[in-house]
């Protein structure tokens, strides 16, 4: 089943007199319950397709759903609902809350949430159950980033959107990140999608579609995927 789809997507900004084709007609699907990685040269549009699937921006032209909800027709306040109850986002840096240890970062959010999971069981699938009371300050730059994806899993998304999560990292470290996104796919069956730049990615994903100028060049499905143990 379709999670959500994008067809013909186009998406223009306007600095000045110059016009950036930031997207040039993308069509695109995910499936429940996959993980697709998102790969390109940076400035190919990965991460403006990522914020309209995720109601942080809105595409030009084009179609884009939401299972049968249409994001490309929904008002701000509707885009609003949808990042709240259906969106998990993680990002290259991770925009804890100094002043929260690590329990009440996450507790934020499922404080607002409908159907949330405890602080302490979202920690727990990211491998952190023993920093629960730990400041940001007191933890690695990959335990905070944990900490960010227990944050975006809390409210149980139907999508988790991840630009760049391993960025910032060290690749011993990153793959630490990258285990516990596989972790949640396969407890939780939240479709991901990641940008990244880290080819080791690639061995991790169901389906891994390549960026080109504003289009998806070229798709693949990976028949020889590395689960985790
Ligand atoms: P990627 O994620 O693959 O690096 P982006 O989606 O960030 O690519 O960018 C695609 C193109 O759109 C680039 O040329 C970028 O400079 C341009 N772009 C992205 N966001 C904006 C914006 N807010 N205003 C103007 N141009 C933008
Ligand atoms: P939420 O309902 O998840 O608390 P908010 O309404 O507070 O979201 O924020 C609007 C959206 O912006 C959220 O979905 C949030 O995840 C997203 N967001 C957070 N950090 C960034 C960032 N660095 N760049 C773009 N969007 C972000």
């Amino acid at each position: 089943e379709i999670v959500l789809s994008a067809r013909n997507v186009t998406k223009s900004y306007q600095t000045g007199e110059v016009e950036v084709k930031a997207l040039a007609g993308v069509d695109l699907a995910l499936q429940e319950a996959e993980v697709a990685v998102l790969l390109g040269p940076s400035g190919s549009g990965k991460s403006t397709l990522l914020n309209i699937m995720g109601g942080l921006d809105t595409a030009t032209s084009g179609e884009v759903f939401f299972r049968d909800h249409d994001l490309t027709h929904s008002s701000e306040r509707q885009l609003t609902r949808y990042r709240r109850d259906h969106v998990g986002f993680v990002f290259q840096f991770y925009n804890l809350i100094p002043s929260l240890t690590a329990w009440e970062n996450v507790a934020l959010v499922t404080e607002i949430s409908r159907h949330p999971m405890k602080p302490e069981e979202a920690l727990s699938m990211v491998g952190l159950k023993s920093r629960l009371d730990h400041f940001p300050a007191q933890l690695s730059g990959g335990e905070q980033q944990r900490v960010a994806i227990a944050r975006a899993i809390a409210k149980r998304p139907d999508l988790l959107l991840c630009d760049e999560p391993t960025g910032a990292l060290d690749s011993k470290t990153g793959v630490l990140v990258l285990e516990a996104l596989l972790r949640i796919n396969a407890e939780l069956g939240t479709t991901i999608a990641i940008i990244t730049h880290n080819a080791g990615i690639r061995q991790i994903a169901h389906r891994v579609f390549s960026f080109r100028d504003g289009r998806i060049a070229d798709q693949t499905v990976n028949d020889h995927r590395i689960t985790p143990a």
